[in-house]
């Protein structure tokens, strides 16, 4: 059964993961007076996620700013963008659902053995940032938490050779869309617990390789865990890594001015 929102409001969880939202959206500066945000969301965990928590600030800050969720239907046979639509409306949230032909796409165009999830991630973030601009917002809203920034960083430096995650705030290279990620400072187990006791219809994107997960991201999650027996606060340690660059101890010659 999905909880109401003045349910949802009321549970420590909620609370907490309030919280985390509110710091990161204060330490890094993500939102301004007159903002108009568009909300990536698919229905999955994350997003779902991101959206409540953003609403509830929104209704809650001292300044003002708009919302609007974007749902992009991939084409994948069975999504159900209608049951996501039909939820964020319900909540008052004004929607948008984009349908694509990003399946046909890929089918079309990608090569054998190359990544599926590398082309249907870009084709996704390109038609975000189209739509974000169509719709008249600033700024983009993803749904990455603090695991997919320590994830992240493993996967460049074990098979990228570079040392860089995600950023929460940035401007996206078309020169007029700010990404921000406001659920950096929450972790998937916390958002996992929290779907558990609010009950939302969650939809799968429903692509050939969502039950699969991409193998090398598997293995890094598999390996955090394994570290977290030996190193319990290891998440926590790396992500204040990334606050804490000490440029003039790494090897990058551009940043020593060489
Ligand atoms: S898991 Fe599926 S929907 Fe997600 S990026 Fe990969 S291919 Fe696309």
């Amino acid at each position: 059964m999905t909880l109401t929102q003045q349910e949802m409001r009321e549970l420590p969880l909620f609370r907490r993961l309030r919280h985390a939202v509110g710091k990161a959206v204060a330490d890094f500066a993500m939102i301004r007076e007159g903002d108009r945000i568009a909300v990536g969301v698919s229905g999955g965990k994350d997003s779902y996620t991101l959206l409540l928590l953003l609403e509830e600030l929104r209704r809650r800050a001292p300044i003002d700013f708009q919302l609007v969720a974007v749902i992009i239907d991939s084409g994948y046979p069975g999504y159900r963008g209608d049951i996501v639509r039909d939820y964020v409306t319900s909540l008052g949230i004004p929607c948008h659902l984009e349908t694509t032909t990003h399946y046909e796409i890929i089918t079309e165009k990608r090569r054998p053995g190359s990544s599926y999830c590398s082309i249907c991630a870009r084709l996704k973030r390109g038609a975000l940032y189209g739509l974000a601009d169509s719709l008249g917002c600033n700024k983009l809203a993803l749904g990455h938490h603090g695991d997919d920034f320590i994830e992240t960083l493993l996967l460049n430096q074990f098979f990228v050779g570079s040392l860089k995650a995600m950023s929460a705030n940035m401007l996206a290279d078309n020169g007029r869309t700010t990404v921000i990620r406001p659920l950096v400072y929450a972790s998937e187990e916390e958002i996992v617990d929290f779907m558990g006791q609010v009950g939302l219809p969650v939809v799968s994107c429903n692509c050939p390789v969502s039950d699969s997960t991409d193998l090398k991201r598997r293995r890094m999650k598999e390996l955090l865990k394994e570290l977290e027996q030996e190193i319990p606060h290891i998440r926590s340690s790396m992500l204040k890594a990334l606050s804490n660059v000490h440029p003039r101890h790494l090897l990058d010659q551009q940043l020593q001015g060489l």
